[in-house]
């Protein structure tokens, strides 16, 4: 009897039923890996070991806090000497001194600097009632003088001689070249609005210092000072050293002689 098939095909079926009784007996499972299960160690095992979330190691080394270096040089310090210049009938103003001057209302000057100081202080002093008027400022040395001459004459009116009345306008006022008033930084104060300007000295003699100026020529300094006492005139010489001859009852004089 002849074999339906030929032997090529058997010899292909003989192949093909060994293989698959190889497979039954070493368990091998044909089917897909189920979506989600671990990655083949082959081929993800380089992966998961890599420290993906460390920095690299060029990032950890410490990074410099040091500010650069300043090169550039510091401005000098501003001259604030002006502020305590001492002008009194021994220390006539410097040759040549100017003064940049700011234009006040009814025609007065002070030194530009001082301004905003000045400004803040009269409003201050209108805030809580007491209302400051600028009664002289910056003079010139021939207006200084014109003031002498007036002194004088009126003496002489009164019938003093004329060297008797020179002496004695000399006593009430200073010499041109000898007036803080040409400096720019003093100022007579009276009340606005008030023949009686006790108030208006009360509150500048109290409170001046906050806007750095002092009252310049107290009653028990008339000795050191060489000049009587004056409740309306006020120096500007800067916070700090008006805090300081404020708290200390100095006069201008020996503030700046402490100072050498
Ligand atoms: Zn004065």
């Amino acid at each position: 009897m002849k074999n339906a098939f030929p032997a090529k095909t058997r010899l292909l079926a003989a192949l093909l039923i060994a293989a698959l009784l190889l497979c039954l007996l070493c368990g091998c499972d044909a089917k897909p890996a189920p979506s989600g299960s671990a990655a083949p160690a082959q081929s993800g095992g380089a992966q998961t070991d890599a420290p993906v979330t460390d920095p690299p190691a060029s990032r950890t080394e410490p990074v410099a806090t040091e500010p650069p270096a300043v090169t550039t040089t510091e401005p000098a310090p501003p001259d604030e000497s002006w502020k305590l210049l001492l002008v009194n009938a021994e220390h006539p103003l410097p040759e040549g001194y100017s003064v940049e001057l700011k234009a006040l209302r009814n025609g007065h000057y002070v030194d530009e600097r001082i301004y905003p100081e000045l400004q803040q202080m009269f409003d201050d002093a209108r805030a809580v009632g007491i209302y400051p008027l600028i009664n002289e400022s910056f003079r010139t040395g021939e207006r200084q003088q014109q003031i002498m001459d007036k002194y004088i004459a009126s003496y002489e009116a009164s019938g003093l001689s004329h060297d008797a009345a020179v002496r004695k306008a000399r006593e009430i006022v200073a010499l041109p070249g000898t007036s803080e008033h040409q400096l720019g930084l003093a100022l007579d104060i009276i009340a606005e609005f008030d023949a009686d300007s006790t108030a208006t000295w009360n509150w500048l003699r109290d409170n001046c210092w906050r806007y750095g100026f002092i009252l310049r020529y107290p009653a028990d300094k008339v000795e050191i000072t060489g000049i009587s006492y004056e409740p309306w005139h006020f120096r500007y010489v800067g916070v700090p050293a008006a805090q300081e001859i404020t708290e200390q009852g100095l006069a201008l004089e020996e503030y700046v002689e402490r100072l050498g």
